[in-house]
């Protein structure tokens, strides 16, 4: 590295540590307990964000040094390199995780760092349907409008109203559900693409705690006893192709338990790869190209990924 780029690089550490910030910096910031897969480098930079003041003043600066950033959630969606992130790695916190109920309607507005299971958990007692397969679900609020995570037939769209979030600049904007395109496993709003959702409003339905309770423990019983929940993963590793289930074309591809390192196509499932410990971020990468390149020569069906590679090309 020439010194002219290492103190370009250096230049935007000296002026983040300038910001008149309540969030705290953490530089050279173990990131694998950060994704549910437990694997991943360090960050050049990592930051809780406590409130939408930092996020305004972060996000344009960001911007204007040109920093790789990533906006983490709960990382459950997500491999980390081995290499870390060179940049900047955001994860809202605190203000992010406010709560409010219009009982009336059946509104509920979320912080974009709510956990889903939390949600799903807090709409037992109020006896409002909607939101019960949150509860199988390791993610943040944010996180599964920018996936649009769905299970049980239910997706995160179903019954949202309306999403805030921020641009790079800083910006505040608020949209209608309607105005959104939100398709499988898909949303116009990322991070990746420059919008970060800081909350949500969702309308729920009238139901009985009973009930609710119910539908949850359903979906719960269901995940032990198809998915690997016990051991470290990242949920699907890839979409269902239109008129496929991905777990079966590996499977009939002689992939289910294939290992390797330390990374496994679960026997259990075989859309999911787990971390049978300390598996390298490399490994579970070699195991979705071996799925893609094999289902491909057996099957000729292309598998997309659904879970998201950590990759500088994001920056
Ligand atoms: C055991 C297990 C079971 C799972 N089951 C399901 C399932 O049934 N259905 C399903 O759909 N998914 C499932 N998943 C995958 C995953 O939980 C969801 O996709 C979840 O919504 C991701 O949320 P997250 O907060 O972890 O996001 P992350 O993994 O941290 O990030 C995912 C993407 O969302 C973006 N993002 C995160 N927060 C924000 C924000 N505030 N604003 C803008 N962009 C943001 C990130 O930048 C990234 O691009 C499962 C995962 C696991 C580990």
């Amino acid at each position: 590295m020439s010194k002219n780029t290492l103190s370009i690089n250096s230049h935007w550490k000296v002026k983040l540590a300038e910001l008149p910030l309540q969030s705290r910096l953490c530089w050279e910031h173990s990131l694998r307990r950060y994704s549910t897969m437990r694997v991943g480098g360090t960050a050049a930079c990592f930051i809780d964000v406590l409130n939408c003041e930092d996020l305004s003043q972060l996000l344009p600066f960001i911007q204007q040094y040109q920093i790789p950033y990533f906006v983490l959630g709960k990382g459950s969606n997500l491999i980390i390199p081995d290499t870390g992130w060179p940049g900047i790695i955001l994860r809202l916190s605190s203000n992010f995780e406010d709560w409010h109920i219009f009982e009336e309607d059946h509104l509920v507005c979320v912080g974009a760092a709510l956990p889903d299971v939390i949600f799903a958990k807090r709409s037992v007692p109020l006896g409002w349907s909607g939101v019960e397969f949150l509860i199988g679900i390791p993610g943040s609020i944010g996180g599964a409008i920018a996936m649009n995570a769905g299970a049980h037939g239910t997706e995160i769209s179903d019954h949202l109203k309306t999403v805030w979030w921020m641009d790079m600049d800083g910006n505040q904007h608020q949209g209608d559900r309607d105005s959104l395109e939100f398709s499988y496993r898909s949303s116009p709003l990322n991070a990746v693409s420059g919008s970060i959702i800081t909350s949500a409003l969702f309308q729920l339905k009238e139901s009985d705690s009973q009930t609710v309770k119910s539908h949850m423990k359903q979906f719960q019983s269901y995940r032990e006893t198809t998915q690997p929940t016990k051991i470290p993963n990242c949920g699907s590793v890839f979409k269902n192709p239109p008129g496929h289930y991905a777990a079966k074309l590996i499977e009939s591809a002689g992939l289910k338990g294939y290992g390797i390192g330390n990374a496994q196509i679960s026997e259990k499932h075989s859309n999911f790869i787990v971390n049978q410990g300390n598996a390298k971020a490399a490994d579970v990468i070699a195991l979705i190209e071996l799925a893609q390149d094999t289902v491909w020569k057996v099957h000729q069906i292309s598998l997309e990924p659904e879970v998201q590679l950590l990759t500088h090309a994001q920056c």
